[in-house]
């Protein structure tokens, strides 16, 4: 049900989307929600859209409530991870008895689970994360028992987690190019917090929009405007395309300097 991301249960074997498994998971199965307590589980930027828009909060709120800040290891990005709930178990917020309650916009390392994805996984050999993915193989999980015969692929479409990866994937782009670069390489406090903003914090992102001259100066042409600022989903892609130019220099932004110059002077 769930995908934990900790080290020592990861089974080093890498797969591809042709590797074949034996899996299931239902209710009847004798370690049903067992996975869903006492696990590292990181939220993507739709994860976060997704489960703020099913709870009826704003993305402040959202994060707020149900999050727990970390910094991404090996990348020194901030991403946020479930925050589980002080009890015995250290239980998921959203597992009752008879399961998940928000299963329907659950998180995509919980689609993905008994498989993990390269992109997030905290391993030390991980280079070429494009399309690896692992089995994360506990030992209360039972599902591995079962008879149902699966592809990576076809779990993957079973799961849905292909609409998931597809507006994920300028982000995963991100972490994967931080990766690749020296560990000495560190951005600043002012850039990690433009990165935190424009992944998980739509509705400031908005906001930020709205207030600030970030238009202007970056002379983003009226459609593209008009549609980042009403569609969540355009507003954190374009988000990821920005902060590809601002980060790692590519893409084609540009920046208004006479614009930049006078609303600096303002601003000092
Ligand atoms: S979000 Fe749902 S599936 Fe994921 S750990 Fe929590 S209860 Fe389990
Ligand atoms: S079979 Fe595995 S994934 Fe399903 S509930 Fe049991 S532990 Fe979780």
């Amino acid at each position: 049900m769930n995908q934990p991301i900790i080290d020592a249960r990861i089974n080093p074997v890498k797969l591809s989307l042709d590797s074949t498994f034996c899996f299931d998971c239902h209710k009847n199965v004798s370690c049903f929600t067992e996975c869903c307590n006492d696990i590292n589980i990181i939220l993507t930027p739709y994860d976060i859209i997704r489960l703020k828009n099913r709870l009826g909060l704003s993305s402040e709120e959202f994060l707020q409530i149900y999050t727990e800040p970390q910094l991404l290891e090996k990348t020194d990005l901030p991403i946020v991870t479930l925050k589980m709930l002080d009890n015995e178990k250290k239980s998921c917020p959203f597992v009752r008895e008879d399961g998940c309650i928000i299963y329907k916009d659950r998180p995509t390392a919980c689609r993905y689970y008994p498989l993990g994805s390269g992109v997030l996984a905290h391993k030390d050999d991980v280079d070429n994360q494009d399309g690896f993915y692992f089995f994360i193989h506990e030992p209360h999980c039972k599902g591995f028992e079962e008879k149902s015969t699966w592809t990576v692929k076809s779990f993957k479409d079973d799961q849905g987690v292909e609409d998931y990866d597809a507006i994920n994937h300028g982000w995963n782009e991100l972490i994967v190019m931080k990766r690749s670069f020296p560990s000495n390489m560190h951005f600043t406090d002012k850039a990690k917090e433009l990165f935190f903003m424009m992944s998980y914090n739509v509705d400031q992102f908005a906001r930020f929009l709205q207030d600030s001259s970030f238009i202007q100066i970056h002379q983003i042409n009226p459609d593209t405007a008009q549609k980042i600022m009403a569609d969540e989903i355009e507003r954190i892609q374009f988000g990821y395309k920005f902060l590809k130019w601002l980060l790692f220099k590519q893409g084609d932004f540009s920046v208004n300097q006479d614009l930049a110059e006078k609303r600096k002077n303002k601003a000092s």
